[in-house]
């Protein structure tokens, strides 16, 4: 049997990728055309076809079901995001829980709430040592008392259960004080800010409720943050007709090392601004082929502090690193698996995005176990076109919550979000196949790509 592949040209190279396998290689043109001749073959027809075959990887064998697929069975709660408020300081445009982040409730957690809730945590995590509790909202840092009790109760039950949490906070970087940077800077807390770059995007965009402008504070915030973390993340929403690199350079120039920028979300995307959605992929492409071209060179000339920057921000870094250790995704990110996200008033929900739709929560912590409705945690052979799609590895059937806002269904994918995560794939596979082994030796050892695992292991 012969694989699926999908081949492609880009920047004057032709590059195949082995759908299968999850890997990438170049391709001559005798290669092409011996290809070519076994379209829609299931076999060899020659030696010629066998050699061509073999050398590319494309003939299927035993090793096709012990590659390394991640998947966990059961739900197991690894990472979970408590809406310590449904409330927030700022009126964004675009936030994802609706006017003022109150995704439907204009809530604050309880203390027992929040106890309830890291009860239901341990009981669910089963034998998993570490679990991540992430501080989510709204803005979180409007309930610190809240959070800082989670913190003594967890680190309390911890020593009880043999567990260790690790603490995320997720804020807009409005709320800053010494209490505050204490205790992030004494829990090792990691923290992600919310900044959508230049002031006039950042003002326009992330207002305070009383419509002044929070770029001034934030900007200030993100420096004393930067002093009392580890690990600090600036994460941009992409407003439609804004220059990716203009985002990124704003951001480091913030102090960012880590930053992460995604389009806004799909439920922007209403008929009337497709042509706005079409640019801003444009925009996206862009941005991502001058990483492409970036990778490139650095690997090359083995610019080990440029790559370990990369490594931070890139949008190709996943994908590259599924391609180096063959790696087939069976989910898009663990929503029914091992994450899960409990709402002020104690509901659970497949993940932070869809608290407060009733049709995705899937518990209560007053209940002993989650009970997914309606949805497939492995979903590629049940969202449309994915199965066929050759970037199913990757991508995985795609966000759940973008699918869910832009068709009603979790099973049909955003096109556009689609087009993204192909072409970041697309452009991961040329970086892997201009990479010969030395760059590979150096991107290892200097762990900027992760070591290959072994197949015995499996
Ligand atoms: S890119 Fe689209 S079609 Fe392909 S796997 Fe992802 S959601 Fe499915
Ligand atoms: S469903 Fe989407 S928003 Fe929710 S955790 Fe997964 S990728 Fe993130």
């Amino acid at each position: 049997m012969i694989r699926n592949y999908h081949i492609y040209t880009y920047n004057g190279v032709t590059v195949l990728l082995n759908v299968d396998m999850m890997s990438a290689t170049l391709v001559t043109d005798d290669e092409i055309s011996v290809l070519s001749e076994h379209r829609g073959r299931i076999a060899p027809k020659n030696k010629a076809g066998y050699d061509v075959l073999t050398h590319l990887g494309l003939l299927k064998s035993n090793i096709d079901s012990k590659v390394y697929v991640e998947e966990k069975d059961d739900f197991t709660a690894t990472h979970v995001a408590l809406f310590l408020t449904q409330q927030c300081n700022l009126n964004c445009s675009y936030c994802i829980g609706g006017p003022g982040g109150e995704y439907g409730a204009k809530s604050r957690m309880t203390q027992s709430t929040a106890q309830k809730s890291i009860d239901w945590v341990i009981k669910n995590s089963t034998n998993e040592k570490t679990i991540g509790i992430s501080f989510f909202g709204g803005e979180p840092l409007l309930n610190f008392d809240v959070l800082k009790f989670v913190i003594s109760y967890c680190k309390s039950q911890g020593s009880i259960h043999h567990k260790t949490f690790e603490f995320h906070i997720t804020t807009n970087g409005t709320i800053c004080n010494e209490d505050v940077l204490n205790t992030i800077r004494a829990n090792d807390i990691s923290i992600s800010i919310s900044f959508d770059g230049p002031e006039s995007v950042q003002n326009n965009f992330r207002p305070f409720k009383n419509g002044s402008g929070s770029y001034d504070i934030v900007i200030k915030n993100i420096a004393l943050f930067k002093k009392h973390t580890n690990s600090l993340v600036g994460h941009a929403v992409l407003s439609l007709d804004i220059d990716p690199t203009s985002v990124y350079d704003e951001m480091k120039g913030a102090g960012f090392r880590r930053i992460s920028m995604t389009p806004v979300s799909a439920s922007m995307f209403s008929t009337s601004n497709t042509h706005e959605s079409s640019q801003q992929n444009r925009n996206i492409f862009k941005f991502i082929e001058d990483e492409a071209q970036k990778w490139v060179a650095y690997a090359a000339n083995k610019e080990r502090t440029f790559l370990a920057e990369l490594k931070d921000s890139s949008r190709l870094y996943t994908p590259l690193s599924l391609l180096h250790q063959n790696i087939r995704r069976s989910d898009t990110c663990g929503a029914g698996k091992h994450i899960a996200a409990i709402s002020s008033n104690g509901d659970i929900y497949l993940c932070h995005r869809f608290v407060g739709i009733n049709h995705y929560k899937v518990g209560n912590i007053n209940t002993d176990n989650v009970f997914p409705v309606d949805f497939d945690p492995t979903p590629v052979n049940r969202v449309d076109g994915c199965n066929s799609c050759f970037a199913k590895h990757y991508c995985a059937g795609g966000c759940a919550y973008e699918n869910f806002v832009s068709h009603g269904t979790v099973y049909k994918p955003n096109h556009s979000y689609c087009k993204i995560r192909m072409r970041e794939l697309e452009l991961a596979g040329y970086v892997y196949a201009n990479f010969n082994h030395e760059d590979i030796d150096f991107l290892t050892s200097v762990g900027v790509l992760p070591a290959v695992p072994c197949y015995m292991d499996f």
